[in-house]
């Protein structure tokens, strides 16, 4: 008899699977987290100037849920490496994303971020060529710079990766009616 239950399914157990019960509260978090991102207030170059013209009315981050810019890395779930990362400052970044709470996501934004953009060049020493060999990033934003809109792109795509749904723009039936 002990054999037979080993033997059970999970559809034939009378014990859900625990898998059946925490998804869609999992589903819930992933979409509240992903339309309230809190980006740190951090840039490293002229790759900011396009993060803080994202805050701007007239592409009005706001209107996505990822405004609140926090001063404070513990206050923070989002890191948008905006800018040059020198190997002065990649200490200072680690450290930052460290102290960041779990879970947590990085935007490379710009060529400079990505891979060194155009201070990447043989026998160069002082620059990082991509912070992604430093810290792990989840979306990159090319460009140099990157438009408004490039980062706003990199934030749904960002949105896409934690709840595996595209949720802008929205569908034009939905955009109509
Ligand atoms: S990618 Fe271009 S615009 Fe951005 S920080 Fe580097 S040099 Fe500046």
């Amino acid at each position: 008899m002990a054999e037979k239950n080993l033997l059970l399914t999970p559809a034939e157990s009378t014990i859900d699977p625990p898998i059946v019960r925490i998804k869609p509260v999992q589903d819930i978090l992933d979409l509240c987290r992903s339309m309230s991102f809190w980006p740190m207030t951090f840039g490293l170059a002229c790759c900011a100037i396009e993060m803080m013209a994202v805050g701007m009315a007239r592409f009005d981050i706001a209107r996505f849920g990822a405004e609140a810019f926090r001063p404070s890395p513990r206050q923070a779930d989002l890191m948008i490496v905006a800018g040059t990362v020198s190997r002065k400052m990649a200490p200072a970044v680690i450290r930052l994303y460290e102290q960041m709470p779990a879970p947590k996501w990085v935007m490379a934004l710009g060529n400079c971020a990505i891979s060194g953009g155009p201070f990447s060049f043989e026998g160069q020493y002082g620059i990082v060529e991509g912070v992604d060999t430093i810290i792990p990033v989840d979306v990159f934003v090319p460009g140099c710079p990157p438009r408004p809109e490039g980062l706003l792109e990199g934030l749904f795509a960002l949105q896409q990766k934690i709840t595996g749904k595209r949720w802008w723009p929205l569908p034009q039936k939905a955009v109509l009616s």
